[in-house]
């Protein structure tokens, strides 16, 4: 509807109606949640394949909504995006997860950024900062980012990207190879990491077959230079077969779910999956 022409009528069923309603609702909720600072950050651990060992961890955020319970990011991030609150939001967990990776010596800590916030040429004074404030090492801190980033806007993206490599931080693909960018193009940008997405871990143990893509991805990253991190691991068979085929820094319920901060720290002296 948002691309009709104003001498157009856009028609709404009922439904659709109530569904808009619940839907702008729910922005509201989440700005007063945003200006409340009512969002919380959660960790989700990185573990060394070969020994179960923490080395780093994945900011997510969540938002406890004082009458629906816990509101997955799935439903609320896009709301974010679309509303531009994701700015405030981003930049919320952002400065909550360098401060608490500042107190997790040696930790890596990887961020999550819209394509909106790379957009936003205050994105790297705004990171700069809050690097300084919280007393991050830079090299500590990886942003991810979208793969639809490099190939909607890649003029921009290419630009901002090289800014925000230049303040020393690390920078990873997520959900790579789900989107449409194209191999060739890889080359353009500064990238560190590529996160080797949840439906090509899940057949991974599975066969031949079913582990090629994520085959696939740690070749082109051994031929590159990249570092890799598979998410979504959940067994034992599919950690071990990634270990096997290469992959050092693996993520998953298998090891842990996103938890509280404080959580984390009485997991920091385990070994994880074993
Ligand atoms: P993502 O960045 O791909 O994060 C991984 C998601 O997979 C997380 O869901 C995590 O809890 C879930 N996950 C991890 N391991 C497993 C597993 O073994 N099995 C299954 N089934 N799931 C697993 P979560 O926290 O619900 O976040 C969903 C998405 O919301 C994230 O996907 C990310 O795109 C977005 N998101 C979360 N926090 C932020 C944020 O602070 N900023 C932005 N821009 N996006 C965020
Ligand atoms: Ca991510
Ligand atoms: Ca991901």
């Amino acid at each position: 509807a948002k691309r009709q022409g104003r001498n157009r009528f856009a028609y709404f069923a009922p439904s659709m109606h109530a569904g808009l309603l619940e839907k702008l609702d729910l922005a509201d909720d989440l700005r007063g949640a945003v200006e409340r600072h009512e969002l919380q950050v959660y960790y989700q651990p990185f573990v060394d394949l070969s020994d179960g060992a923490i080395v780093g961890a994945e900011a997510l955020v969540r938002w406890p909504h004082p009458r629906h319970g816990f509101i997955p990011p799935d439903r609320f991030i896009p709301l974010a995006e679309e509303s531009g609150l994701i700015l405030p939001l981003g930049y919320t967990v952002l400065e909550a997860a360098c401060r608490q990776a500042a107190a997790w010596p040696g930790l890596k800590i990887s961020v999550n950024l819209s394509p909106r916030q790379v957009q936003d040429p205050a994105v790297v004074l705004y990171v700069q900062q809050t690097l300084a404030r919280s007393g991050l090492a830079p090299h500590l801190l990886t942003l991810e980012i979208t793969e639809s980033l490099l190939q909607e806007d890649a003029e921009v993206a290419q630009h901002r990207l090289g800014e925000l490599k230049a303040l020393g931080v690390q920078l990873a693909v997520d959900d790579f190879g789900t989107g449409y960018s194209s191999l060739s193009r890889l080359h353009d940008f500064p990238i560190d990491v590529l996160k080797i997405p949840k439906p090509f871990v899940d057949g991974v143990a599975a066969g031949a077959e079913q582990s090629a893509l994520a085959r696939a991805i740690l070749d082109l990253a051994a031929a590159l230079g990249l570092g890799v991190v598979a998410e979504g691991i959940e067994h034992a068979e599919q950690a071990a077969e990634l270990h096997r085929l290469g992959c050092e820094v693996g993520q998953g319920f298998h090891f842990s779910k996103a938890v509280p901060a404080a959580e984390l720290d009485a997991l920091l002296p385990m070994r994880l999956g074993a």
